[in-house]
Parts: C-alpha cells; structure tokens; sequence
C-alpha cells in the first residue's frame, strides 16, 4: 500500500519499479485501495466546527457540515467568520461595515464610521460650551462670535488698548465703568496716530516706545492719568501740543462722555482720520 501522490512521485523520479522489492511497476498496474477507503472512512471523528460537540463517521462528515449550526461562513461585508444561523442578524444588527446613516443628518456610512461622523456631523445637535444652549454644530461657531451671551469677547475698545475680556452680557456694564479709561486709550491712540503718521495702529502695538521718543505728548498722558476726566486734562495741561490735536480730543472727549454712540462715531472717525491727518499736518506746517 502507497499512498497515490507518493508512488506516482517515485515511479516519475526513479522508473517504473516498486521502491519496495525492485520489481517492475507501471502506473496503470496501481489501483485504488478500496478497503483502506473504507476502512478510513469508519474512523469516528469530532466536528471540526469550534464549540461542536457532535461525533460522526467520517463518511457522515459532510453531511454533518451543511446542517451543523456552527458551521461558519465568511460575512459578505465584513469577511469576519460567521456562523450560518447568525449571518442574517450579524449582517443587520452586528456587522461593523453594515450600512447605517445619521439621525440627523441624510448621510449614510458604515457602522465602523459612525463615532468619526457624530463627532463631525454638522446637524448633530451639541451644546454651547458657554450658555449650555442646544444647537446643531453649525451654528455653533456664529452663536459664539454674535449671540452667545456667556462667550468671551473682548473689549470694544481693544483696538485702542483696553485689555478686558469678558463674557458678552457683561460688555455693557465694562462699557459704562471704563468711560474714563476707555478714553485715557483713545486720546493716547489718536496722540500717536499724530506722532507717527497716517498709517493706523492700536496702542498696545507701539508700546511704551512713545514716550521715550517725544517727552511732550507723554507728558500729557501721565497728566491725564488717575481719575480725572480726560476733558478737563486736555483743556487745561499746558503741555498739549499742538493745538489742532486739542481741539480734537476736546471734541471727542465731549462725545464719548454721552456713551451709547461713542463706539460708532470713533469707527466713522477712524475710518477718516487718516484724511483729516494729512489735513492737520497740511495747517500745521
Ligand atoms: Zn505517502
Ligand atoms: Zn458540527
Ligand atoms: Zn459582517
Ligand atoms: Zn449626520
Ligand atoms: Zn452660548
Ligand atoms: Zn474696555
């Protein structure tokens, strides 16, 4: 008795002789071994299905196979093992590339994409971070730069100096107690507009550089310091110069004393300092 794939290999590599007594063998003298087959075929074996209990023949094997409940198949969407039984509610409820799509939006995606999509999605619903409000993702960012009264922002006066932030609803209320101060910022902007020609920087760019390169005009901003409302300062420091810039702040002081429209007419006149600048220096020189 061989087994057919190795006398076929010995007959091929060595001639056609038995390897075991030398005689003369040919492939067509080889015939199947039906007895051995049948022999192999009693052979009581276990279900090769992992948790299966049952024993068989080896001959009842196949038959076993296409009706043992653990037998398994590959998921045609996720390729993962699964058993026959199971595949139709794996494929819905259980497999990780089973089609799923948003409830808050219409897109579809694979349940793996799920957790990416929600942390994403524009229409999921999250809450401001701030005023605890519910919004859908997409609004989020206008609620915090316009609505949100809870989310900081800073000082209307920030682009003169002021360093405040605070949370919106308060605005109002840092606007009415930093009159003075707000003030203070804007004549000592407006002073080094004055100083360093047209081009327009906030304060707290140039620093305290300013007093350093002309002692004049820094003189007024301490004279200006402490409580007292800028108006009086500018009418009455002797130090002012020259008197076009007096005349200015006077003006403006008087305005920005009234509050509510300050802001607005001090972005008109931003906007159009840098004509009534080449203006001043025309009289002035
Ligand atoms: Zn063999
Ligand atoms: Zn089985
Ligand atoms: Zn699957
Ligand atoms: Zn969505
Ligand atoms: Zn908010
Ligand atoms: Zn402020």
């Amino acid at each position: 008795r061989f087994c057919k794939s190795c006398i076929e290999k010995s007959i091929r590599d060595t001639g056609q002789r038995c390897p075991v007594d030398n005689e003369m063998l040919s492939e067509d003298q080889l015939f199947p071994d039906n007895f051995a087959k049948r022999e192999i075929l009693s052979l009581t074996i276990r279900c090769p299905n992992a948790d299966c209990a049952e024993k068989m023949e080896l001959r009842h094997l196949e038959n076993h196979l296409a009706q043992c409940q653990f037998t398994t198949v590959p998921c045609p969407q996720c390729l993962q093992a699964v058993r026959k039984s199971c595949l139709e509610e794996h494929k819905t409820v259980e497999c990780q590339r089973r089609l799923v799509s948003c409830p808050d939006c219409v897109t579809h995606f694979f349940f793996d994409e799920k957790e990416l999509h929600e942390q994403q999605c524009l229409f999921a619903s999250v809450k401001c971070q701030y005023c605890e409000l519910d919004l859908i993702r997409d609004h989020v960012e206008s609620h915090c730069d316009t609505d949100c009264p809870k989310a900081p922002i800073a000082c209307n006066f920030s682009i003169f100096g002021c360093k405040e932030r605070m949370q919106r609803h308060d605005l109002a209320q840092h606007m009415q107690e930093f009159t003075q101060m707000h003030m203070r910022y804007m004549a000592e902007y407006l002073r080094s507009l004055s100083l360093n020609g047209t081009t327009p920087k906030p304060l707290r760019i140039l620093g305290p550089s300013i007093s350093t390169e002309d002692p004049g005009p820094a003189a007024l901003v301490s004279a200006c310091g402490g409580v007292r409302p800028a108006t009086s300062c500018s009418i009455n420091s002797a130090a002012c110069q020259p008197t076009e810039d007096i005349q200015r702040l006077r003006e403006m002081d008087g305005r920005l004393v009234k509050q509510d429209h300050q802001l607005r007419e001090l972005i008109i006149l931003k906007e159009t300092q840098a004509g009534q600048l080449a203006e001043l220096r025309r009289r002035v020189s």
